[in-house]
């Protein structure tokens, strides 16, 4: 089932999320909707506040369903390694519009549990490493807008506003 996709301001977009205890029915239906969610969009990564749920899950395909072996999913994971640094557009389900640069990681390293409960660790180079850094955040209710400064910010932040304001958010 496809979820709708929370916008920024919601307020489960803006706090962490919490660690997920068992691996139930629940949350096997939960990754399949978010899997089917992001390729509705269509994203590359999905994390579950981005659907209202405050847990610590978050689903991937760089490859946008191209590539049937790219499918990620993650439950608890930890961000254990991060190098080098990537200056390249970003943006975000829930900002949809906006883009901008953000610094990333060229390398990222995700450890955690995979949608049946067994442990993986996959590393990200390049886009992937964008994109686990990038879900990481939504994990620690950080969206990419947090991580700008200055003008840039203020006038993503700003149009947000007035569109929030006129009913178009
Ligand atoms: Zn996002």
């Amino acid at each position: 089932m496809i979820r709708p996709i929370l916008r920024y301001g919601s307020e489960v977009l803006h706090a962490a999320a919490s660690p997920v205890g068992d691996i139930t029915p629940d949350i096997h239906t939960l990754i399949d909707d978010m899997i089917q969610t992001m390729y509705a969009a269509p994203g590359i990564g999905l994390a579950a506040p981005q659907v209202g749920v405050p847990l610590r899950i978050f689903v991937a395909d760089i490859s946008g369903g191209r590539l049937s072996g790219d499918l990620l999913a993650f439950v608890n994971p930890e961000l254990v390694e991060a190098s080098g640094a990537q200056h390249e557009d970003e943006g975000c389900l829930s900002i949809p519009g906006f883009t901008s640069t953000v610094t990333r990681p060229t390398r990222a390293v995700v450890r955690g549990l995979d949608r049946d409960g067994r442990p993986q660790v996959v590393e990200g180079t390049g886009l992937l490493a964008r994109c686990f850094a990038h879900e990481m955040d939504h994990l620690d209710g950080t969206l990419f807008v947090n991580r700008l400064r200055g003008l840039k910010k203020e006038l993503i932040l700003r149009k947000v506003k007035k569109l929030s304001r006129s009913g178009k958010w």
